[in-house]
């Protein structure tokens, strides 16, 4: 684990596919943050061929259903003191709330600021398709 030295506490996402690690790195707004972070990308691995790995130095609220809704062969290692704490697998979430928005475009949720739509995961094959509760209309997740 050559790779993840050098951080003493933070955040290491593994496992990214390979050309999905900016797309992470952009949802997560990672270049808005003050951490000091790193994307490495096209890394040889044994499971996935190549891979993608972003780290982030020091305290970060990671938001792992965002994650899942990426790509569910990531891999989050929690450091403290040069060493993994804590592996977390990610995976489609079956509710979400603030990170999609209704693909109606007459949805109260696009109006109204105190309509908070919770979206509950309906499709999953090959795309996610989550269902809106107040329209009850299907919103199709794409990241590019
Ligand atoms: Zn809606």
């Amino acid at each position: 684990m050559r790779l993840v030295n050098g951080i003493e506490k933070g955040i290491v996402i593994d496992h990214i596919s390979s050309g999905k690690g900016m797309v992470v790195y952009n949802k997560l707004n990672l270049s808005q943050i003050a951490n000091t972070t790193v994307l490495l990308m096209n890394i040889p691995s044994k499971h996935l061929g190549r891979k993608d790995i972003i780290k982030i130095e020091g305290d970060f609220d990671l938001n792992t259903a965002l994650l899942g809704l990426i790509d569910t062969n990531i891999k989050v290692n929690i450091i403290e003191n040069n060493e993994v704490i804590m592996k977390k697998f990610v995976e489609v979430p079956n509710q979400v709330s603030d990170i999609i928005k209704c693909s109606n475009p007459r949805c109260i949720s696009h109006i109204d600021d105190y309509a908070k739509p919770v979206f509950t995961l309906m499709k999953q094959n090959g795309e996610l398709e989550y269902q809106c509760n107040y329209c009850d209309e299907l919103t199709k997740i794409k990241f590019k």
